[in-house]
């Protein structure tokens, strides 16, 4: 598989340490992956400090090249990084090919913004500017979902915007981070851009670091609240971008047969490990057997095996970890509920678990109230909307939601109603880079993407000049 080497100071180079990542549909090593040290930590940070001062003051028309330039990197290199990906994270390898090139799509995207100077007052009194300034060096810490794209959340805004940046990502899918720091890096000054890799002992040290600015966080809820508490001494910036435990509302005018395959989906994409997955259905009573039915056939359709393999619909789950906590919740969910498509492993080696579909759950276990980020969805009965909408909407949680109605003055008051932080119509987990993303509630603080997100890695100054 290659050499993979740490990015620091616009050098590759080797960590301190090492460590094995393992493909999760073999369970075999890919590879002996660097692991750098606190002090290789040190060092990329101290590279981000350095590099600050030229590249904030450097022209944002030289920024947005180089940004096309990552993304035709990326282009070009797409075939490599999304092989990469599928045995690094399981994912088919049509999905990989998918986020690689989503993710050279969210670096143009960014390329074409600006940060204009806004003029608030300009009266005879006095002239007030609104301006947008770089903060200085960014921590970007990743999860092992979507390694790629979600980086591009962080890194095109980031440097657009003028700041440096040390990228980390999760520690058992560190290798497409790295090759893509090995594709880029000569496109821009040595320090601008820096990738380490950590075995879960680095993220601490990064967001306390003195000379670090800003901290963009996505990962688990949990780990987000470690985050926060470790910005405080320095008052860093932080966007926190969490767990979720998305409800989708089926009113009763949906045809099951329509709608299945969308919800199926919705739930199932990436093997549900999804922020945005729809990890809750409720449905009224009214069509509840039939939509049972059809998502069960849907789940026993599926193509579950080695992301590589042509034909494969889902993948193993990405690490051991997550593959253990996702079959506790079904042997608990077996007790509370009618397990009706899969509910088990499929008996190979690999971290794979057949789609499930359980009915005759209701709220207050384990699968409908915490985030199981797996192939498994719990399908509950209403028989009010209103009911429904108080049930999704007494989660913590707060990041995504849906209503599914063929009626959309019904499903839009509802959705209004919803207390999340992005609410789909007919739809679920509908991302684009101009669409400013967050959570609400303990799904995270602050937004991503769109001109919100590229001002979340800015400081506001205003210029107030007397007349
Ligand atoms: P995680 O919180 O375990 O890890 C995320 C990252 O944080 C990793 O890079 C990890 O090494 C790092 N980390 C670990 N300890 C840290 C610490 N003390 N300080 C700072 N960083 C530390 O999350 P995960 O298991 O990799 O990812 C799954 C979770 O991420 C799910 O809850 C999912 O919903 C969430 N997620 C959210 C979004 C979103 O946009 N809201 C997107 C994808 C995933």
């Amino acid at each position: 598989m290659g050499d993979y080497n740490l990015l620091i100071n616009g050098q590759m180079v080797a960590g301190d340490a090492t460590m094995d990542v393992i493909n999760p549909a073999t369970e075999q090593t890919i590879v002996k992956a660097p692991r750098a040290s606190k002090n290789q930590l040190d060092q990329a940070v101290a590279a981000a400090k350095a590099a600050f001062p030229t590249w904030s003051r450097t022209p944002i028309g030289e920024r947005k090249k180089a940004l096309i330039a990552m993304a035709e990197a990326i282009e070009k290199n797409a075939s490599e990084l999304a092989r990469i990906l599928t045995q690094e994270q399981g994912k088919p390898l049509a999905d990989a090919t998918g986020e690689v090139f989503g993710t050279a799509a969210f670096f143009k995207y960014f390329a074409m913004l600006d940060l204009p100077v806004k003029v608030i007052d300009d009266s005879p009194a006095r002239r007030v500017e609104a301006h947008r300034k770089p903060l200085g060096v960014i921590g970007a810490i990743i999860p092992w979902n979507f390694p790629m794209i979600l980086m591009a959340f962080k890194v095109p805004p980031a440097l657009l915007a003028g700041n440096t940046i040390v990228v980390k990502p999760a520690p058992t899918t560190p290798l497409s981070s790295l090759k893509f720091g090995e594709i880029v890096k000569d496109i821009l000054p040595a320090g601008v851009l820096n990738i380490i890799t950590d075995a879960n002992d680095l993220g601490g040290a990064l967001t306390a670091h003195p000379d670090v600015r800003k901290i963009s966080f996505t990962g688990s809820t949990a780990t987000g609240r470690k985050v926060m508490a470790g910005a405080a001494e320095t008052l860093k910036r932080i966007t926190l971008e969490l767990g979720g435990n998305d409800a989708g509302i089926v009113l009763d005018d949906v045809n099951p047969k329509e709608t299945a395959p969308q919800l199926f989906q919705s739930a199932f994409q990436n093997n549900g490990q999804v922020c945005i997955a729809m990890k809750r259905l409720y449905v009224h009573e009214s069509i509840y057997d039939q939509m049972c039915n059809e998502l069960a056939a849907l789940a026993e359709q599926a193509i579950v095996g080695d992301g590589l393999e042509q034909g494969t619909q889902i993948g193993p789950l990405q690490n051991k970890m997550q593959f253990e906590k996702v079959k506790e919740i079904i042997a608990d969910a077996k007790k509370h509920g009618k397990v009706i498509a899969g509910g088990e492993t499929t008996g190979k080696a690999g971290y794979f678990i057949k789609p499930t579909i359980v009915r005759d759950i209701a709220d207050g276990t384990r699968l409908v109230d915490e985030e199981q980020f797996g192939p498994v969805l719990p399908v509950i009965k209403y028989s009010d909307p209103e009911d429904a909408l108080a049930r999704a909407n007494a989660s913590p949680y707060g990041l995504g939601g849906s209503i599914w109605s063929k009626n959309l003055d019904r499903a839009y008051d509802l959705a209004t109603r919803m207390g999340s932080g992005t609410v789909w119509v007919n739809k679920h987990a509908d991302l684009a880079p101009n669409i400013p993303f967050g959570g609400s509630g303990q799904s995270g603080l602050g937004a991503e993407l769109g001109e919100d997100g590229l001002e979340e890695f800015t400081q506001l100054q205003v210029i107030n000049i007397a007349r």
